[in-house]
């Protein structure tokens, strides 16, 4: 997401501040705020009497946007007007008008959240904006948002949707105070603080709650996830958290989502199982380059042992508190447990994701038909048992419905062979998990988003490959669109240093970790450490680590010996600082200033050929007649790259050091792509530049 540099309301001096008010379409005009003149706005009124208009004349977005224009006014101090940021404005707003498609790539710095909230805005329609992750709606929410309602337009409503497992069940937590099932004295004090929250809280949101760890097993059984809903039929329906969340949402001129939200409910409208999202007419992807993944994600199939255990919990839950005579439920219902538990026992025991194709899954059904089989039972005669109760209270109906959603997904991953889905199974920690993953999204995304929307938005910083969007547009099945990669607003050769060593071997040498060991301490050394030392894989990330943290007087940090929030916290707070980090560390962290001052990569960020997604896709291009290698593998290796660099220069002040270590992106030819498609950052293959350049920072 861009940087918001200089947009928090909170930062701005309150006198001047007040007295800016540009007239947006949703405006209510506030009279005691002084109206922001339009530059032509001789012109624009003339239009409106002629039409019969007594409205306000909108400004321009160069009188918004531009040198010393609205935006630049409600600043603080020291803001500089940004070209590109004008620019993109100009270009969202030319979107909506024309009704067209738009790819934008905006670099850190271009202030891109303004320049597409501001004519989206201006469109007067109902516009979901939808971000990568929940702390980015959070940060639109609560800085550029009241940014926007103080300065421009009052009276819009926005309204923020999240995953339903993020808000509290009201009933569910009546239901655990009638009989608390709490184990030990953590969740007993966490609860009774949810349950007074509860009464003040406006929101339901957990984010709210600063105490409750991210994995709180408390709160899986009190979220309202719509697994354990019963809807219009709860008593608490008409004050339910998730309730006023749709109504917001309906009444809102924005709605801020993120994509995992997004792509369910697209998901979902094809399933006829209702939509969570209201009605809008245009949709802003920020870090679009996101969107491939999370659309295979939620137009895939999944199951896990996770999901059966939720199953058997929440039946063993809903038998208590609904007080059915329910010993005969909650025997096949352990005995769904137990049949869950060998089924995926029956999966090897090594950890990793594999492939699971037709051949592999009828091996595998071979052996395992009679688990398999056993599996499928115990969840019919679960359905079968609440189908002959008495009474049927909802809690119960949902068991049942959630069984049989069960058998479908197991039927569909196990029995049946769909041409687009690569199928696969992974083992990670205690859980195993069984999907099928669409190859390819572009038919897809083209005939339930760009084709019925007239205006789709893309951005990020990390778009465009050699300068072209061939590649994004390939994958997303988006044929049409106007596109721009606009200029940055930091000078790279100046503030950067791209580092190429110069007898490093092949990544694929037996000598690389050690080698590469010596030149990550010598640039410690020189960046005194403040750096980020980013791995391909863990198994590199482990053998580095292992190999430098005790050759260095630097503290080293290392993925995975905590939270990633407490990690990269500890990073900006300890003097010297070393993180190393794979690819969760490759995008959406900002460390801005001195603290981070050197980024190290170890290998071009080639996805694992392996990995059966990537198999399948790559086969698909093959078998299509493609190449590929140019056309998936390097493209996707760029993005990726330039998203890991994009850690270092945040501001127009930050300085510092980028170090790749794998030479092929010197002495192979597809290493021009790579070279083309970075900023243009100085760059040298002698370490004694490094220094100099250090030196001139420090
Ligand atoms: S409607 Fe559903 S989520 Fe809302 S309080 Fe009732 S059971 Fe919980």
């Amino acid at each position: 997401m861009a940087k918001r540099t200089k947009t928090n309301a909170k930062e701005a001096p309150a006198a001047p501040v007040e007295r800016v008010y540009v007239p947006l379409d949703v405006a209510e005009h506030d009279s005691e705020h002084e109206e922001f003149a339009p530059l032509d706005s001789y012109e624009r009124s003339s239009r409106a009497e002629a039409r019969g208009e007594d409205q306000e004349e909108k400004p321009t977005i160069a009188e918004i946007f531009g040198p010393g224009g609205a935006v630049e006014k409600c600043m603080p101090e020291g803001y500089e007007h940004r070209p590109s940021q004008l620019e993109m404005a100009e270009l969202v707003e030319a979107a909506f008008t024309e009704k067209r498609h738009l790819i934008v790539e905006a670099g850190t710095g271009t202030g891109k959240t303004l320049a597409y909230l501001i004519p989206a805005i201006r469109s007067g329609r109902t516009v979901v904006i939808s971000t990568a992750t929940k702390s980015l709606q959070e940060q639109l929410y609560e800085k550029d948002i009241p940014f926007l309602q103080k300065h421009f337009a009052p009276g819009l409503k926005v309204a923020v949707m999240k995953g339903r497992g993020n808000f509290l069940c009201r009933e569910k937590v009546y239901r655990m105070a009638d009989q608390p099932v709490l184990k030990g004295l953590d969740e007993l004090d966490w609860f009774h603080q949810i349950r007074d929250w509860e009464k003040v809280t406006d929101t339901g949101d957990r984010a709210e709650l600063n105490f409750l760890p991210d994995d709180s097993e408390l709160w899986q059984r009190l979220d309202a996830r719509r697994d354990a809903c019963s809807g219009q039929k709860c008593p608490e329906f008409n004050k339910c958290f998730i309730t006023a969340m749709h109504q917001r949402a309906a009444e809102a001129n924005l709605i801020i989502v993120n994509h995992h939200l997004f792509f369910a409910d697209l998901a979902l409208k094809q399933d006829d199982f209702g939509s969570v999202l209201p009605e809008y007419a245009a949709v802003i992807f920020d870090e679009a380059h996101e969107i491939e993944d999370v659309a295979s994600d939620f137009f895939g199939r999944q199951i896990s042992n996770y999901r059966f255990d939720e199953l058997g919990r929440d039946a063993e839950i809903a038998v208590r508190i609904t007080k059915v005579s329910g010993a005969p439920l909650l025997k096949r219902v352990a005995r769904m447990r137990e049949r869950s538990r060998s089924f995926f026992e029956a999966f090897p025991a090594r950890e990793g994701r594999f492939p699971f194709d037709r051949q592999q899954r009828a091996g595998f059904m071979e052996q395992n038909r009679e688990a398999y089989d056993a599996l499928v039972d115990a969840l019919k005669s679960m359905e079968a048992e609440i189908a002959a109760l008495p009474s049927k209270p909802e809690e119960l109906l949902n068991i049942a419905r959630r069984a049989m959603e069960l058998r479908g997904e197991l039927k569909f991953l196990f029995e049946s062979s769909e041409g687009n889905f690569v199928y696969w199974f992974e083992r990670r920690n205690k859980g195993v998990f069984v999907a099928a993953t669409p190859i390819d999204v572009s038919a897809l995304l083209r005939e339930r988003l760009f084709e019925p929307f007239e205006t789709i938005i893309l951005t990020s910083a990390t778009l465009a490959v050699g300068g072209r969007f061939d590649f994004l547009k390939q994958r997303l099945g988006l044929q049409v669109a106007a596109e721009r990669v606009l200029p940055s607003e930091f000078d790279f050769s100046e503030q950067a240093l791209l580092y190429i060593p110069a007898t490093l071997p092949d990544v694929r040498d037996q000598a690389f970790p050690e080698r590469a060991a010596q030149e990550i301490v010598r640039l410690l050394e020189i960046s005194e450490g403040r750096a980020f030392c980013l791995f391909t894989s863990y198994s590199q990330m482990n053998d580095l680590y292992e190999r430098v943290r005790t050759r260095v007087r630097f503290p080293v940090l290392l993925q995975g010996s905590a939270p990633r929030s407490a990690l990269l916290e500890k990073f900006r707070n300890t003097e010297g600082a070393v993180l190393f980090a794979t690819s969760s560390f490759w995008q959406g962290v900002d460390v801005r200033g001195e603290q981070l001052s050197c980024v190290i990569v170890d290998k071009l960020p080639f996805a694992v050929p392996s990995d059966p997604i990537v198999a399948a896709r790559v086969k698909a291009l093959q078998e299509d007649g493609r190449n590929a290698f140019a056309e998936y593998q390097v493209p996707e290796a760029v993005l990726a790259l330039k998203q890991g660099f994009g850690r270092l220069i945040r501001s127009r002040t930050d300085r510092g050091v980028l170090a790749i270590l794998d030479n092929r992106i010197q002495r192979m030819q597809y290493g021009k792509i790579f070279m083309e498609s970075l900023p243009a950052y100085s760059t040298t293959r002698d370490i004694a530049a490094v220094e100099r350049f250090m030196r001139k920072s420090s």
